[in-house]
């Protein structure tokens, strides 16, 4: 097989008909394989994606998952599933044009030193906040990583073979995938496109789901945020130990006589505060070490179409 082109699907019941249409249009002079992730969707997505692999057998690969993953997780089922020489993922919804896989793949196909292409979203509609917060995150995400992250990079993306089995080689539970596309290495060739709009449905991630990610993949892929702690721990020592001495010289100098406790509580509070909201960060490290010592799997499949051993 040439390529596998990797689909995951969280509610797309709108989307699969028309994706699988588009595809195969655009892929109808190359060897490739459809491989659907139904990742735990609660509306008709895998009652289609069946009819479509009754229909079209040939070309499709369905996992369905037993509940909601996310999308990583079923991202790393399709890369574990594909078996080709190409691997592309793309979304369910249209908003990334399967025109462009051909694009990505003549790329890789006359570009032997490439191991991937990476579609980099070129979004109109962003605000102010949000360009601003992406400029940030991906600037912070480079500086606290060493790794090399290219703003608004996307998971549309096409490899070879030997990138899919570095990213399946990574068995870690909880998945920032866009930390892992780079932690990997390789050779990255990044294309702009524009996305369309979503052809059926509504997106499964608003803003604040988007800042949680980004938290969550800065932690997984740096310990710089507890630099922090560490830098403001010591700097509050050191300012405490200089106004320390400067009480003392005063009491012996001018006798004792000390106002201020309402100057006094602030500060508790203000360290009080401070400690306790590092320890909150340290606590977030150390739940991250329970929640991958379980090794629990990073999905459960509850039915397969179209592979050796199917479970139905
Ligand atoms: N998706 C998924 N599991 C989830 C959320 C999303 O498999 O828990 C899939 C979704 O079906 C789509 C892709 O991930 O194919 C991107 O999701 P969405 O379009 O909602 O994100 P956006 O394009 O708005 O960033
Ligand atoms: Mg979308």
């Amino acid at each position: 097989m040439l390529l596998d082109v990797i689909i995951p699907a969280y509610n797309e019941e709108g989307n699969i008909n028309a994706l699988y249409e588009s595809l195969c249009n655009s892929l109808s002079d190359i060897r490739f394989n459809l491989i659907f992730v139904d990742d735990g969707s609660k509306d008709s997505t895998y009652k289609e994606l069946r009819e479509l692999y009754n229909k079209d057998k040939k070309h499709i690969q369905v996992i369905s998952f037993s509940r909601n993953f996310g999308k990583d997780a079923a991202m790393y089922a399709g890369l574990k599933a594909s078996k080709a020489k190409y691997a592309c993922i793309i979304d369910a919804d249209l908003q990334q044009s399967p025109t462009l896989v051909k694009d990505m793949l003549k790329f890789l196909e006359e570009n032997e030193e490439y191991d991937e292409v990476a579609m980099v979203n070129q979004y109109t509609h962003e605000n102010v906040f949000q360009k601003l917060f992406k400029h940030l995150f991906y600037n912070v995400m480079k500086k606290s990583t060493n790794q090399e992250y290219v703003a608004g990079a996307s998971d549309f993306r096409l490899f070879r073979r030997n990138v899919v089995k570095a990213l399946v080689s990574m068995k870690e539970n909880n998945r920032f995938t866009k930390g892992l596309f780079s932690w990997v290495g390789f050779k990255i060739h990044y294309m702009k496109y524009t996305p369309d709009k979503r052809h059926s449905g509504k997106s499964k991630f608003n803003f604040s789901k988007q800042i949680s990610y980004a938290v969550d993949g800065l932690m997984n892929f740096s310990t710089s945020l507890l630099n922090i702690a560490i830098i403001l721990g010591t700097l509050c020592t050191g300012i405490s130990f200089v106004y320390f001495i400067y009480i003392f010289i005063k009491t012996l100098v001018q006798g004792i006589d000390m106002p201020g406790y309402a100057s006094l509580a602030c500060l508790i509070l203000f360290f009080g505060g401070m400690i306790i909201a590092f320890q909150g960060l340290l606590a977030k490290y150390i739940a991250k070490v329970y929640m991958e010592a379980k090794e629990r799997p990073i999905y459960i499949e509850k039915a397969t179409l179209g592979f050796d051993e199917d479970i139905l």
